[in-house]
């Protein structure tokens, strides 16, 4: 997803000051005709941008990737502008009364506000962001004289059963935050000096702000979803712990945060068995999706025919959507193999696809892109997860009626696990980048520790005194960002819940593919997609569910 536009409307209109000389109507012209200038200006600079990124992640030549940052620039350029800016902040004064002009304006206002860093500074910046990134990407563990890849290191945690292996494994990968720590802190303390300069208390609450987040609103979103999901995850925790102590034939309480099998204890451990690549081999997934949103009244044809779906040589190895011209042109690159992880990836990318197809068009440039890119998300989520729904697999795969009762308990027990592990994990990113930036001085590595044990129950190794918070790249990569991957599961299961109510008519939430059902299609196009950016996201989920993002039935779904 693109990230470039995201802005921010929590700024109110308290500032506005009533204009004797001028008309209301007046007023009105002038923001129009910025906006006019302004599209002009920005329309063709961001189709040119995504187009030429397109190109280089399917060429991977050096060439292609050096245009794609070019356009990158010329379009950050625009934002830049400090005319334009003084501009924007005149036409902030003026009284407006059209609803949609002045929302416009504020997310324009948002967009410059968030590129008005001194340009040395954001040099700066940047240049040891890339310094850091790159010390990852050459990275090897190193374990006894070998250089691991971090999937060599998943792997052993994943597979061996041998205490002093899994600590090496863990320990080896976790050097890297030594290797970065120095510069990001000093990273940190520079965003933080750059935000202040654009009037904000530190990074962390300037990203918010700026993505229209009230930091306030999301801490109480994620209080409210620990309460709900701590003594589930308690009695989660200690069936893992049981199983693992088995696993490596341990007392419990010798158990080591080497022993959850993933370097961070971000995703569920695999302790009930079950595989679901057997149901997808040999199976054309494209299709098996095309005619999924088919039934349910979304046609996904047209995005898959401009898509680049399969693994070529300089590929981008992951995958994304690309909404290339704010219109039609929507592409979704994959490295598509027949099994579960690339069904629900699939699902997810052509998620995101029609989320930006069925956006109004007619709508003005600016409100021509999800309301947030949590919300996006939430839609990527709520379809990707079918992949690994026993109904949805009898429904759309076409599994039999006895083998869909087989992996009904453990497909559940791991949805339900992997959800409850995620979403304390979340916890601690979140918990631990808000308390970095307001106090980036603090004893860090205390501070990592502290949130593990508390919201992951993972205990810290005796004597531990390490960096490892710095061994997760998103802090140094996309700071202030990862709570909305916990937000986009909260809405895509309130978004669930509310259609199963109410256009299912059931009470089961479980269990539903919502295939063939073209009223999902329907709701789903008129309330989310839609609108696009039109309204404030919280007023969307408002209008679409009766009720703001609430945690409750994300909770409903996965904690009892
Ligand atoms: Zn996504």
């Amino acid at each position: 997803m693109n990230k470039k536009f995201l802005g921010c409307v929590l700024a109110s209109f308290l500032s506005t000051t009533v204009s004797a000389k001028t008309s209301v109507a007046d007023n009105e012209k002038q923001v129009k005709d910025f906006i006019q200038s302004y599209e002009a200006k920005v329309d063709p600079a961001y189709k040119k941008a995504t187009i030429t990124e397109f190109d280089a992640q399917i060429s991977g030549k050096d060439g292609d990737y050096k245009k794609s940052s070019q356009a990158q620039i010329d379009l950050t350029n625009i934002y830049a502008n400090k005319d334009d800016y003084a501009v924007i902040k005149k036409l902030r004064k003026l009284k407006v009364t059209d609803k949609d002009l002045k929302r416009q304006l504020e997310l324009i206002y948002d967009a410059y506000t968030s590129n008005q860093i001194a340009p040395e500074k954001l040099e700066a910046m940047i240049k040891l962001q890339t310094d850091i990134e790159s010390k990852f990407n050459t990275f090897r563990a190193n374990i006894d004289g070998k250089d691991l890849t971090d999937n060599e290191v998943e792997n052993i945690l994943k597979t061996s059963t041998n205490s002093a292996e899994v600590e090496k494994a863990w320990k080896g990968s976790k050097v890297i935050g030594k290797v970065v720590s120095d510069d990001l802190k000093k990273l940190v303390l520079m965003r933080n000096d750059a935000a202040r300069e654009l009037g904000f208390k530190n990074y962390h609450q300037m990203m918010l702000k700026l993505n229209e987040q009230d930091p306030a609103q999301v801490e109480k979103l994620f209080n409210e979803l620990d309460q709900l999901t701590r003594p589930a995850y308690v009695s989660l925790k200690k069936e893992i712990d049981t199983a693992l102590a088995k696993k490596f034939n341990i007392p419990v309480s010798k158990l080591q945060p080497w022993h959850y099998q993933n370097r961070y204890f971000q995703e569920a451990p695999a302790i009930y068995k079950l595989d679901l690549d057997t149901y997808y081999k040999g199976k054309d997934l494209v299709k098996i999706m095309e005619n999924y949103y088919a039934s349910i009244g979304m046609s996904a044809d047209d995005i898959a025919a401009r898509s680049d779906l399969y693994e070529k040589k300089g590929k981008y190895q992951h995958a994304c959507e690309n909404n290339m011209d704010r219109l039609n042109d929507i592409r979704v690159i994959c490295n598509i193999k027949p099994n579960q992880y690339w069904m629900d990836t699939v699902l997810h990318e052509f998620g995101h696809g029609l989320y930006d197809k069925y956006t109004d068009k007619t709508m003005p440039w600016t409100f021509r892109e999800p309301a947030h890119i949590f919300t996006t998300e939430a839609i990527a989520m709520m379809f990707g997860r079918m992949g690994s729904n026993p109904q949805w697999l009898h429904d759309a795969v076409g599994i039999s009626r006895e083998e869909q009762a087989k992996i009904s308990d453990s497909s559940f027990k791991i949805q339900r696990m992997t959800q409850l592990v995620f979403s304390r994990w979340v916890q601690v990113m979140y918990r631990f980048e808000k308390s970095m930036y307001e106090n980036p001085k603090q004893d860090l590595n205390a501070l990592w520790w502290r949130l593990v044990e508390k919201y992951q129950l993972i205990k810290k190794p005796a004597g531990r005194t390490e960096p490892d918070w710095a061994s997760k790249i998103h802090i140094a990569t996309s700071p202030a960002y990862y709570h909305n991957y916990l937000m986009g599961e909260l809405l895509a299961s309130q978004l669930n819940a509310y259609m199963v109510r109410n256009i299912i008519k059931s009470k089961d939430i479980m269990n539903q593919s919502y295939f063939g059902n073209k009223e999902i299609g329907k709701y789903l196009i008129e309330n989310v997609f839609a609108p696009g950016r039109k309204f404030y996201w919280n007023d969307m989920i408002k209008k679409a569910t009766g009720e703001e993002l609430t945690a409750k039935y994300y909770a409903k779904q996965f904690v009892k």
